[in-house]
């Protein structure tokens, strides 16, 4: 396919607004998604949130269904009217969250509280992948499947099928391995996949890399000692092979 995939990162840190009544959380929120190299903006109640969006245009919502003044569930709709942002819904109860599921709010992914912020960034990454995406993109692939060859990836899901073989991966060789294939074709040096992989999360060894790649041959490269999908190039980085379907 000549489908390409856009992975650069926009000039400006992408925002994410943050809709939030529990002072802990909002707390949290604020510095681990700074950290992560994301611009933070926070309303406290639903009609707040609904006041500030037109303003601060942000790139993603992080949106709770249980809110003062206005619900998380009307606010959600109220946006949708006017805008196809994406829009993370976030409760304390999984019941909560087949509610929001049953009304057809317009959300595009939910997670429970109490999550992991690792698993939440991922799903902010993920749904800000997928909305980068062109219609055309979204018919030619589903909505942020990346494949090829016999190697898919489902970056909502957290799912990578080999060979018709479903294949949960840890967190980190999931991304690494889905950096790869977006970029299928294209040389990577090793700077570029520690940077987009691990960001400031990677400490000092610079072997971490080398291992992840060992164990994503292990999985997807039928003879792993003699790797035919995930290359190294020499003195540069690692390329993924681009193969006819
Ligand atoms: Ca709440």
């Amino acid at each position: 396919t000549k489908r390409t995939y856009s992975m650069n990162q926009p000039t400006e840190l992408p925002m994410v607004f943050v809709v939030e009544d529990e002072e802990s959380f909002i707390e949290a929120l604020d510095i681990g998604l700074k950290r992560e190299g994301f611009r933070v903006s926070v309303a406290k109640d639903g009609a707040e949130a609904l006041m500030m969006f037109d303003k601060i245009n942000p790139d993603i919502i992080l949106l709770d269904v249980m809110l003062p003044k206005v619900s998380g569930t009307d606010v959600c709709r109220e946006i949708r009217k006017k805008s196809q942002v994406p829009i993370i819904m976030v409760s304390a109860k999984g019941s909560e969250i087949d509610t929001v599921i049953g009304l057809e709010v317009g959300a595009d992914d939910y997670i429970v509280k109490p999550y992991r912020l690792r698993e939440l960034v991922a799903r902010i990454r993920a749904a800000l992948r997928r909305s980068s995406l062109t219609p055309a993109e979204i018919d030619e692939v589903g909505v942020g499947t990346v494949s090829i060859g016999d190697v898919a990836i489902d970056p909502e899901q957290h799912v990578v099928t080999v060979r018709g073989v479903v294949t949960k991966l840890p967190l980190k060789e999931f991304e690494l391995l889905y950096v790869l294939v977006a970029n299928a074709g294209r040389v990577l040096t090793r700077e570029t996949l520690i940077d987009r992989v691990w960001g400031t999360d990677y400490y000092g060894d610079t072997k971490t890399l080398d291992v992840h790649i060992k164990r994503l041959r292990s999985k997807i490269e039928s003879e792993p000692a003699n790797p035919t999908r995930l290359v190294t190039i020499r003195g540069l980085g690692y390329k993924y092979e681009k193969m006819s379907a």
